[in-house]
């Protein structure tokens, strides 16, 4: 199976196998697990992720780790292809869950406060989910 890029206004709610989903304007990805356990993965882009068309295949960088599924499936995608990468334990898992919402705590600088960009963050990722799902 190669994925496929699809830029998209919106993800769709029903997603097909083998196909990443890009909207710029809610800068997300999604795409459906490549073990086939049929989680569906959303991913921040470009705040966590980059997403490339490449001839029409997909190119995810880093790697996507799926640590709310039980298949814990970890791997990168280049021009469609999948490559394995060995499976995070929980604490592993734990660690990059922390690390990414401490980068987007830091990477929200304008505010003033620690306490404002904290916030804002969360803020900012609340808004774009909430308009992704409130579809
Ligand atoms: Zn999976």
């Amino acid at each position: 199976m190669k994925y496929r890029y699809l830029l998209v206004d919106r993800i769709p709610r029903h997603l097909e196998e083998g196909v990443v989903y890009h909207t710029e304007e809610f800068e997300l990805a999604g795409l459906l697990c490549a073990c086939g356990c049929g989680h569906r993965i959303t991913l921040l882009v470009p705040d966590s992720h980059q997403v490339w068309d490449e001839g029409g295949h997909a190119t995810i960088r880093p790697s996507i780790g799926v640590f709310d599924a039980p298949c814990k499936s970890h791997y990168v995608i280049s021009a469609g292809d999948v490559q394995w990468l060995r499976a995070f334990s929980d604490a592993q898992a734990a660690n990059i869950m922390r690390a990414q919402i401490a980068r987007h705590i830091e990477m929200d600088a304008k505010p003033v406060t620690w306490r404002q960009r904290a916030s804002g963050a969360v803020a900012s990722l609340f808004r774009k989910f909430l308009a992704f799902f409130s579809k």
